[in-house]
């Protein structure tokens, strides 16, 4: 559920009309729902209402806008981070240092420091060199850290290639059948109060079956580590729910993830983590955009030619990824096209032969579900500047990232003396 619909035949965001922010903004621009956002992790925490305390931690990465960081936070919800940068928001954003987790499988030493010096509640350590370096960091500045063990537990998530994470050959997390020799020299060093694992298979997940399976090789997983005498109290269950993109989509419902969650890991007595993205922050969001024109393409199907590019809005040009597309103010009429944004590249398709609204040069239009891996992944691609993102609260909006103009960013290039 989201709060982008039709009042009187005008697209809105909750109660703003989306031409008002258009005018006032200008376009491309991303657009956020508070509410939706709020729903959505209230929808996630209930689903984990069986469980015991269960912590939440917002997976920055999918959307890292401070204001949108600041929403959750007010919900109560802490964040998985992969960088110092990331790090920073969620701090910037209010959220405790004891409710960060800190993932990533390149965490540099500045980072590790950064990271101890900040009190980070708990790193997720992807390899044995990693653990190594981060108890010999936390030994020198004598700041013990929390830590878990990143499983891959080798089980394929049926997700896109490029956001696949547990598969043997992916880079993440250590070898399930490698873990308890690995735990067991990490827990062995001073400084790192190793406490648990954790697991993360990939994100868009549509089905629960991988997870499961996945859940449950972690199930035994804990019980073999306490078998070599190794303390567990938390085990961190990653994100990856997938949300719905197209009609026929059908992802799982929040509530059966944690009836399952709730189902595998019964008896465990460990504290559980989550690390929800995509499913918190997906459907908060749209891309706005404006025709520029339309022109004439092969076989009859025009092209839409909109103000968006793939440098707003990668995810098509990445992962062959859909977005929904409608006219902000529809007449009723549809037509056949193939969308596609002004950067110099065929990649710069958002869609191919697809039935939409009929619109012509200057409508607006959205892209819907690109409140998750949207604006963080903008580029400045074909020298265009960094696309703006605007926050709606019932009637009223406000910019919470501005557009970053080309000038601005080329004034941050210099040409050296001796080219001069
Ligand atoms: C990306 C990521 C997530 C969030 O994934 P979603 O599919 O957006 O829920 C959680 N944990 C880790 C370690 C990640 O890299």
């Amino acid at each position: 559920m989201n709060h982008f619909d039709l009042v009187n035949g005008v697209l809105h965001a909750e109660d703003v009309p989306l031409p008002t922010i258009a005018d006032s903004v200008g376009t491309p621009v991303y657009v956020y729902s508070r509410a939706t956002l709020e729903r959505h992790a209230q929808v996630f925490r209930d689903a984990l209402s069986g469980l015991d305390n269960p912590h939440l931690a917002f997976a920055v990465k999918a959307n890292p806008n401070l204001a949108v960081l600041k929403v959750l936070a007010r919900q109560g919800y802490g964040a998985d981070v992969v960088s110092g940068g990331e790090m920073d928001r969620a701090l910037a954003a209010g959220m405790a240092a004891d409710d960060i987790v800190f993932s990533g499988v390149g965490k540099t030493a500045e980072e590790i420091v950064r990271a101890l010096k900040a009190g980070i509640g708990q790193f997720n350590i992807e390899s044995e060199e990693e653990g190594r370096e981060l108890a010999t960091l936390a030994n020198t500045l004598n700041l013990p850290a929390n830590a878990v063990l990143r499983i891959n537990p080798d089980v394929d998530a049926g997700t896109h290639g490029k956001i696949s994470t547990g598969k043997a050959d992916n880079k993440f997390g250590v070898g399930i059948h490698r873990a308890p020799e690995i735990y067991g020299r990490l827990d062995a060093l001073p400084s790192l109060n190793m406490r648990g694992v954790a697991l993360h298979i990939g994100s868009q997940l549509t089905s629960l079956e991988p997870l499961e399976t996945a859940f449950g090789k972690i199930g035994t997983l804990v019980q073999d580590l306490r078998a070599n005498g190794h303390r567990i109290t938390h085990v961190d269950l990653g994100g990856g729910l997938g949300v719905r993109y197209k009609d026929g989509d059908n992802p799982p419902e929040p509530a059966d993830y944690g009836a399952m969650v709730a189902r595998v890991t019964r008896g465990w007595d460990v504290r559980l983590m989550f690390e929800p993205g995509r499913v918190i922050a997906g459907n908060a969001g749209i891309l706005l955009t404006r025709v520029i024109r339309v022109k004439p393409g092969a076989g009859n199907l025009p092209f839409a030619i909109v103000d968006a590019a793939m440098n707003d809005l990668a995810r098509p040009a990445l992962y062959d990824a859909w977005h929904d597309f409608e006219a902000v103010e529809p007449n009723g009429q549809k037509m056949t096209a193939n969308i596609v944004g002004p950067v110099c590249e065929t990649g710069d398709t958002f869609a191919m032969a697809r039935d939409i609204d009929v619109v012509a040069a200057n409508d607006l239009a959205i892209f819907r579900t690109a409140g998750a891996y949207g604006a963080t992944m903008a580029s400045t691609y074909n020298s265009r500047g960094l696309v703006p993102e605007v926050l709606v609260d019932g009637g009223k909006f406000a910019i919470v990232a501005e557009r970053i103009a080309p000038e601005t960013i080329l004034a941050a290039e210099h040409v050296p003396d001796w080219l001069k």
